[in-house]
């Protein structure tokens, strides 16, 4: 679950994070009364979507005076930054900079650690330095039960090379950072840039923070949850319960259990064709669970073919052919389906089927056959 910038400030101001203080709003004349309001000027006008790179997109504008604001909130408002259109505009009181610092914190899955990685070159994409000047960031990997003290968080910013003045910032809001990525139940904590003022004091001035969904039951996520940008597709499977992911392609998939769909993304790919989407109906492929999924499916209008890929393992191959037939019967489906059923009680899933087969709903023996099959027919319409 990804934050913007203002309710990534919001999680690091709970962790203690030194952040700017400001105000989010949606439009023209609240931007005006908010930066009142901050009295202090400049201010920022930032552009709030869940994307990188504003600045360079003209999200991201400095303001001296309200007229400024009005101008710089009247142009960001409604701007198109990489296909996401800005709905929200975070007023900020503005830093002065004197250096612009990486830090971030992520899960290493291969080496089974924290990763985190440190830089003096912040501000610009973290990516372009790992190309032009990988030495320049400073990575740690960290043992999830030792967790990060502090005499090595210090070494790491020594091997980062930040300016010394920036130092017991540097480690305070590092240590601070990774109890918000651990504590939080957060997958990615980015501040770029972080900064050093003038003044000597270090400052969250951005925040990229990706929250691990599925430890929502223990956090009041409800707000964050709110401003989630989903597309139609994935808000009404979001809405049935479903895991799905919208893709470009034109076979809609259904599947049980999520190695297996992707599995099946990964075979149509392999024969020629594109996938729509993902779906993992999970483990259970009863009728109302499928119903849904076929809906989804239906209503994406890219959809030329579904492949209903189901893998009988503690739900019976007659309870899912059942629930499959069912479902059917409730919603009316545009698209020529192929049904690959393996796994317990196969042969009595299919004899269910069987008498169901026709152009327009066949089944294939295979996960390779029913993916050709599939593929084939979405060439066709
Ligand atoms: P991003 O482009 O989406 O990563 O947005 P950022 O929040 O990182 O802002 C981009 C750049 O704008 C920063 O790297 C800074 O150089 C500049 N910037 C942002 N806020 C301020 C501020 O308060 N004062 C000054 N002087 N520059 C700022
Ligand atoms: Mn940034």
């Amino acid at each position: 679950m990804d934050l913007f910038e203002y309710q990534g400030k919001q999680f690091f101001a709970s962790f203690d994070i030194p952040v700017s203080a400001g105000e989010a709003v949606t439009t023209v004349e609240d931007a005006v009364a908010a930066a009142e309001r901050l009295d202090q000027w400049p201010v920022v006008v930032k552009a709030q979507v869940h994307t990188g790179g504003r600045g360079k997109a003209g999200g991201v504008k400095l303001a001296n005076s309200v007229e400024e604001v009005r101008e710089h909130a009247t142009n960001i408002l409604g701007l198109d930054i990489k296909g996401h259109i800005v709905k929200i505009v975070w007023i900020e009181v503005g830093s002065d900079i004197a250096e612009e610092y990486y830090a971030s914190f992520t899960l290493d899955r291969s080496a089974k650690k924290h990763l985190g990685m440190l830089s003096a070159q912040g501000g610009v994409e973290i990516e372009a330095v790992a190309e032009s000047d990988p030495d320049a960031i400073a990575k740690i990997w960290i043992d999830p039960v030792d967790g990060l003290d502090e005499a090595t968080a210090r070494e790491w910013v020594a091997a980062a090379k930040l300016n010394p003045q920036a130092t017991e910032g540097a480690v305070d809001i590092l240590l601070k950072l990774y109890r918000a990525y651990t504590e939080g139940d957060a997958d990615l904590v980015e501040i770029n840039p972080l900064i050093l003022k003038p003044t000597g004091e270090v400052h969250a001035l951005d925040a990229k923070v990706t929250l691990d969904a599925n430890a929502a039951f223990r956090h009041e996520w409800a707000e964050y949850e709110a401003t989630q940008s989903r597309d139609e597709r994935e808000q009404a499977a979001h809405e049935k319960g479903l895991q799905y992911v919208g893709l470009d392609g034109s076979v809609g998939i259904i599947a049980n259990g999520a190695g297996l769909a992707m599995s099946t993304l990964d075979v149509v790919n392999q024969v020629g064709g594109s996938p729509a989407n993902f779906l993992d109906i999970g483990g259970g492929a009863n009728a109302d669970v499928m119903a849904g999924a076929l809906e989804v499916i239906n209503n994406d209008p890219s959809v030329k073919s579904i492949f209903i890929n189901i893998f009988g393992g503690i739900t019976r191959g007659e309870e899912v052919a059942n629930g499959i037939v069912e479902a059917l019967n409730r919603v009316t489906i545009d698209a020529p389906i192929v049904i690959r059923l393996d796994g317990t009680n196969a042969d009595e899933g299919r004899a269910i089927l069987e008498p169901h087969l026709s152009g327009q709903l066949q089944m294939q023996p295979t996960m390779l056959d029913a993916a050709r099959t599939a593929v084939a027919l979405a060439a066709d319409r």
